[in-house]
């Protein structure tokens, strides 16, 4: 078997993986970022939305942004509509092209100085004395044993890189949402706007949503609840009904399934000489599902945080222990009031649904966040979401 010698291995080139090895690199590290897929950004699992937070995280480059959206509209199980939008109509947030913005933070990471290949899947862990010490990886010729001194698991919503390392990162169904989406054209859509889609027939425990791509295109999906899904009901089949009944001319030019984790992030998030960045962490809005801006996030931190460690030669949890202490600051309180938020409304009924959106009729939320959404629910439904508010404030 090979040998090769890193200060810091990284498994996975999604956003989060990427963007920990640029910065890792950045301080200098002999870093190396591997994937398991032939293209980084292929095959593509998500409905790529973005909020403006991105601005944040990286220079906007219009190779890789397919539409701004201009506010979003969100239907209760009886049609009613919700619209969030500014008064200006500025732009509010970003359909992504991701087989792009993927490559892109992954050459980010090369530019810095990273080593970046693909086809190589790591399939161990290399543990000494407890620690992590490197990861066994599978690659087009031979395998190879890779010896780090920090172990990055950004290896998705699958990650198998913190069992090894001895975290419980199970995930119940009921704390996973299954998704199926088509890439869809020939539609008939208001290419300004995002669109969510509320109700028990239309997609249970969750959400449909139709994100604009440029001109008659767009993402159409939807996710269902883990606990809701079986073999009666698949979130394919759900998907069937809707584009059937929203867009029955419409051309499905791509297939996608994929699972977001609904959880909250992760007790733990490392271990010695190892830490999960992104969903891997389960750094995701279990309101939205949205993890893309938080896998960046952890990302920046995680490098800093492992440039040090590396400095002072210490790649204990306790050292690395930072680096969750700062995804909390950051983000934490964020994630912690979707999850409240999520498990609210997962209990809520159609009627309940509508109702709460009737108290909307005519009104424009001018925020376009959840919490937006939120505060104007309990503004006007104060008795109804008295439980909800406790939860939140
Ligand atoms: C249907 C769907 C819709 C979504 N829509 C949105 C949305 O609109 N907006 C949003 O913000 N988020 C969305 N998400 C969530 C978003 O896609 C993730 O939060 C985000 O991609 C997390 O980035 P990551 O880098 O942690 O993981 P990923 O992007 O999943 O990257 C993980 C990488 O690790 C690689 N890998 C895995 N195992 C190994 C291994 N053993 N060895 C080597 N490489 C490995 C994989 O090939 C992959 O490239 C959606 C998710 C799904 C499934």
């Amino acid at each position: 078997m090979r040998e090769e010698r890193h200060d810091v291995i990284v498994v996975g080139a999604g956003p989060a993986g990427s963007v920990t090895a640029r910065v890792a690199a950045e301080h200098g590290l002999d870093t190396l970022l591997i994937d398991r897929n032939l293209e980084i950004g292929v095959p593509v699992k998500c409905a790529e939305g973005v909020s403006k937070e991105i601005e944040e995280l990286v220079t906007l480059d219009k190779k890789w942004v397919c539409a701004e959206a201009k506010g979003a509209n969100i239907y209760s199980p009886d049609g009613t509509k919700v619209v969030m939008a500014t008064e200006t109509m500025e732009e509010v947030g970003y359909v992504l092209e991701r087989r792009i913005f993927d490559k892109f933070l992954a050459s980010e990471a090369a530019r810095a100085g990273a080593q970046v290949r693909v086809r190589t899947e790591a399939y161990d862990i290399i543990k000494e004395d407890g620690y992590a010490k490197g990861v066994y990886a599978r690659g087009m010729e031979e395998n190879t044993r890779i010896h780090a001194q920090v172990v990055v698991g950004a290896d998705g919503v699958e990650s198998r890189a913190g069992r090894w390392a001895g975290i419980d990162t199970r995930l119940p169904p009921s704390e996973v949402s299954t998704c199926a989406e088509f890439l869809m054209c020939g539609i008939e859509l208001d290419s300004n706007f995002s669109e969510f889609f509320l109700g028990s027939k239309i997609a249970p425990k969750g959400y449909a949503w139709v994100f604009p791509k440029g001109g008659d295109c767009a993402n159409v999906g939807l996710g269902i609840c883990g606990d809701v899904s079986n073999e009666k009901h698949h979130a394919i089949d759900y998907l069937h009904a809707f584009v059937r009944n929203k867009f029955p001319e419409g051309k499905v030019i791509a297939e996608m399934y994929g699972a977001v984790p609904l959880s909250g992030p992760l007790n733990e998030s490392v271990a010695d000489g190892l830490i999960l960045v992104g969903d891997a962490a389960r750094h995701v809005n279990p309101l939205t599902g949205g993890g893309i801006t938080y896998a960046m996030r952890a990302g920046e931190i995680a490098g800093d945080v492992i440039a040090k460690a590396i400095q002072e030669n210490d790649y204990s949890k306790k050292r690395l222990k930072e680096y969750e202490s700062r995804c909390k600051d950051k983000f934490g309180k964020r994630l912690n009031t979707g999850l409240k938020a999520k498990k609210f409304f997962f209990e809520l009924s159609d009627k309940d649904l509508n109702t709460l959106a009737h108290s909307l009729e005519g009104v424009k939320i001018t925020e376009l966040t959840p919490w937006a959404l939120l505060k104007e629910l309990i503004k006007r439904n104060p008795k109804r979401l008295f439980g909800l508010a406790k939860m939140l404030f």
